[in-house]
């Protein structure tokens, strides 16, 4: 739980900080934000005239799927919470105190409860990624047909020219296809290329 009794840092003198570890915390973020790991950090309250201010820096990761490959995986993420939050009773009277002029405030419970589950949910769910990627250099699924290129970069229908960036591997290929038996093979078995077609039509560059 993300809650902190803070009765006793209301009646410590304006400026006093408590900072209290959050470890293998459980959130429920929202139907399409799952959390891939407990959330982990610091929490600092401190004093001040009027209220409580809370300062948090957590880590956490979320269930995501790569945006070019659709693997499913996951994201680390930290955010960092700047919050005040108000009495909702006074503190030395006991008297509920009137939310009129600050409706939408963050307010401490009548038990001087400060629950920051709403606000980390807040923060986690906009700390999203917008594309996230299952390594920086995915090379997502064949616009053609939805091949996973990370399977096989060289990936190509027939009739279709090799990727400039794949030349060098297409010059090897043709190298090692002009004729000369691979050690150790017999000349029947040679190669005309290296890159495989995923529909198992051999590539001939010599066509
Ligand atoms: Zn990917
Ligand atoms: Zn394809």
């Amino acid at each position: 739980m993300l809650t902190f009794n803070v009765a006793g840092l209301l009646r410590s003198a304006p400026g006093t900080t408590r900072t209290y570890p959050v470890r293998g915390e459980q959130l429920e973020i929202a139907e399409d934000v799952q959390l891939a790991a407990p959330i982990e950090g610091e929490v600092r309250l401190t004093r001040t005239g009027r209220s409580v201010l809370a300062g948090a820096e957590l880590t956490t990761a979320l269930e995501e799927t790569c945006s070019r490959c659709l693997q499913p995986m996951v994201a680390p993420i930290t955010v960092n919470l700047q919050e005040e939050a108000l009495p909702s009773i006074d503190f030395e009277t006991g008297v509920p105190v009137d939310f009129s002029a600050e409706p939408d405030a963050l307010r401490l419970d009548e038990h001087h409860e400060l629950d920051l589950s709403e606000p980390a949910r807040e923060a986690i769910s906009l700390a999203q990624p917008i594309a996230p990627l299952h390594r920086p250099d995915c090379r997502g699924l064949c616009s053609v047909c939805g091949f996973d290129l990370n399977a096989d970069p060289g990936h190509l229908h027939e009739g279709e020219e090799i990727d400039p960036r794949l030349a060098a591997l297409g010059t090897w290929s043709s190298e090692r296809s002009d004729g000369r038996p691979e050690a150790g093979e017999p000349p029947s078995r040679r190669k005309s290329t290296d890159i495989t077609l995923h529909q198992g039509e051999p590539h001939n560059q010599e066509e």
